[in-house]
């Protein structure tokens, strides 16, 4: 089902990342985490596409099990690195086939020493105009509440995330992000901008101080000084429920203000995500 015509309907989605294990030996993790969260009944599942293309057919292999396997919505993402048209029409070709609607866009982050002149599309936007132009998918693309890290400003972040809705892009899924004025703010932007497409807010829930620090530097995202304070020091036991505590006022404050869709970042792992939409009304 298009995610486009669900956010038309409902006041708000929910919604899960997953990520294609790499190794056999850990896809029962996420097994065991798709059972667990399929009882929330999401609106969709989104299951990544690894850096530099590295597990395109994981990726396939995975949304199709997703939705055969489990009845779920899914959304795969799908990056520019090492895309071309060819494979592009392969991918949208299996995925339509199989009655998968919907497709993130993105451009992936690039490689060191990668070669950007030979790449067949070079932003997000040429894909979703691409993909537009010949498939029936509904699209989803990448927003940065804090900017993305390559951005000369945040205006011009904008300004490019205006130019992927502009030309199909059906709704906005954010980069991961702590504090929720950053976020507000770039609602802001996106309307001064008049860009239409509902945002949807990507949620990581906290398991450890390594692990947020690890997010932070990787994503250019802040962290409020009293929620660095409170993880300070804890045991990662401790610092898992500070993180927990966390999501659910960050959740309950953006439903307070109308977001229209949480996107809660797994990691495959359900026990802090379970947590958190438990004590949110939906
Ligand atoms: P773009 O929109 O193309 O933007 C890339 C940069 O170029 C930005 O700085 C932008 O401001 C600038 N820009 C855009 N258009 C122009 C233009 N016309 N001229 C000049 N500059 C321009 N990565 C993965 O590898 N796999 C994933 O599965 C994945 N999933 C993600 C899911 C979400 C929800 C998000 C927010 C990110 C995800 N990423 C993923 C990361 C993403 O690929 C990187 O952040 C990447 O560096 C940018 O991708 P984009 O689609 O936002 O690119």
């Amino acid at each position: 089902m298009k995610i486009s015509e669900i956010l038309k309907r409902k006041e708000r989605t929910l919604s899960f990342e997953f990520f294609p294990p790499k190794k056999v030996e850990n896809e029962q993790m996420l097994f065991d985490t798709i059972e667990v969260l399929r009882k929330y009944d999401p609106d969709f599942v989104s299951i990544t596409y690894g850096a530099g293309g590295s597990t395109r057919d994981k990726t396939l292999e995975w949304t199709l099990r997703v939705k055969k396997q489990y009845g779920l919505n899914p959304m795969m993402h799908l990056t520019c690195i090492t895309a071309t048209k060819g494979f592009v029409d392969e991918i949208a070709n299996i995925l339509k086939a199989n009655g998968v609607d919907n497709i993130l866009a993105l451009r992936g982050d690039i490689p060191e020493g990668f070669d950007r002149s030979k790449m067949e599309f070079e932003y997000a936007y040429q894909l979703v105009k691409y993909l537009k132009s010949k498939w029936d998918f509904s699209i989803g693309v990448a927003g940065y509440p804090e900017g993305h890290p390559e951005s000369p400003s945040l205006e011009k972040d904008v300004e490019y995330l205006k130019m992927k809705v502009d030309v199909g892009g059906d709704f906005i899924i954010t980069q991961l992000f702590f504090d929720n004025s950053k976020f507000f703010e770039f609602l802001e932007r996106v309307e001064r901008f008049k860009i239409k497409a509902p945002v949807i807010a990507g949620i990581m829930p906290i398991l450890s101080l390594t692990q947020v620090k690890r997010f932070v530097e990787m994503c250019g995202v802040s962290i409020p000084k009293e929620l660095l304070d409170d993880l300070q020091g804890k045991s990662n036991e401790d610092a898992y429920k500070v993180g927990v505590d966390y999501a659910i006022k960050q959740c309950q404050e953006l439903i307070e203000n109308g977001v229209k869709g949480l996107h809660f970042y797994t990691l495959n792992k359900f026990n802090a995500t379970e947590e958190i939409i438990r004590q949110l009304k939906f």
